[in-house]
């Protein structure tokens, strides 16, 4: 199971020979950025526990246990969700505290995951704590965090903590295989998932993301061009785009970082290498401190985005900004 994950070689061989040498912790916690690969590594790891044959680091596939965790209703592996922005102390009681407290109904652990474990409030924090210092013999806890700081350092010195880090460019490249796309879309996809499996995954299933991505880098394109008349019309049409707003301003940020990537070393690691002539042509037009200035228009404006801004005033605010010819 463990050998069909990508990535985190160091992760998966600590597991492989804890595993192998019974040597296990009751409580783990994992660390890194959404879609990196911390949900894959868990469940592979609670199906190497909770299998009923499993062997030399690989689960059965067809016992019972491997049955119930395929279909996700497995009564030994409870998932905790955070409920709108936080994981609040009753979900931790009803499902962890008290959870831990009853045998496993089938395996020989009981494991509890706690998805966004940044979520949890001190005082679901505090109340898992007890638990933690005092686990029984079959109980095993796991969570997963972006950011481990937002934990109390009590709940974080009980675990073991392991750091998963971005793929490297060849591991991307092999997940994308047997897709046999075309290079070029490969090259894409692979920059545009900063090295997380789980946003790859998404990007292949994404069936609009070229288009978007593509229309987006139009609308930059136009701009370079447009005379004033012709801006308020871009002006316009972009603001009808209020829904993928966000989205464009993060293509339009990347396009930015290439022109500045360009303009001072000149690497090939572009996110739109598919474009690199119109690239160049856009870098060789602009100083340095134009495109940086640029990319701290685009990162207000995403900001205001955020803080719900009137959608007309900022795009307007940004498209005069970018366009702008004083440095
Ligand atoms: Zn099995």
């Amino acid at each position: 199971m463990l050998e069909n994950i990508r990535g985190n070689e160091k992760i998966k061989a600590y597991f492989e020979r804890a595993f192998k040498e019974k040597r296990l912790s009751h409580s783990y916690l994992f660390e890194g950025s959404t879609g990196i690969g911390k949900k894959t590594m868990a469940m592979a790891w609670a199906n190497l526990l909770l299998c009923e044959n499993s062997q030399a680091n690989k689960p059965c596939g067809v016992c019972k246990s491997c049955e119930l965790l395929k279909a996700g209703n497995h009564p030994d592996l409870i998932m905790i969700e955070k409920d709108a922005k936080t994981t609040k102390i009753d979900a931790i009681r009803e499902k962890l505290v008290l959870e831990m407290e009853t045998k496993p109904y089938r395996s020989a652990y009981k494991i509890v995951i706690v998805k966004d474990a940044d979520s949890l409030t001190p005082e679901a924090q505090n109340a898992m704590l007890k638990t933690m210092e005092e686990p029984p013999s079959y109980g095993m806890i796991i969570l997963m965090t972006q950011n481990a700081e937002f934990l109390l350092p009590t709940i974080r010195s009980r675990c073991v903590q392991l750091r998963f880090e971005p793929l490297k460019e060849q591991e991307l490249y092999d997940c994308l295989e047997s897709t046999y796309l075309p290079a070029i879309k490969k090259r894409i996809y692979v920059s545009f998932c900063d090295g997380k499996l789980g946003v790859l995954k998404q990007l292949l299933h994404d069936e609009s993301f070229l288009e978007r991505r593509e229309k987006s880098v139009q609308y930059l394109l136009r701009l370079e061009k447009v005379d004033l008349m012709a801006m308020y019309e871009l002006i316009k049409e972009i603001t009808e785009e209020k829904e993928n707003l966000a989205e464009i301003l993060e293509f339009w940020e990347l396009w930015y970082r290439d022109l500045a990537v360009l303009k001072t070393t000149g690497q090939d690691n572009l996110y739109y290498l598919d474009y690199k002539e119109q690239l160049l042509d856009s870098a060789s037009k602009l100083t340095y401190n134009k495109i940086s200035t640029s990319l701290l228009a685009l990162r207000d404006a995403k900001l205001q985005v955020y803080q719900n801004v009137y959608t007309t005033f900022i795009i307007e605010n940004l498209l005069l900004n970018l366009k702008e010819r004083k440095k």
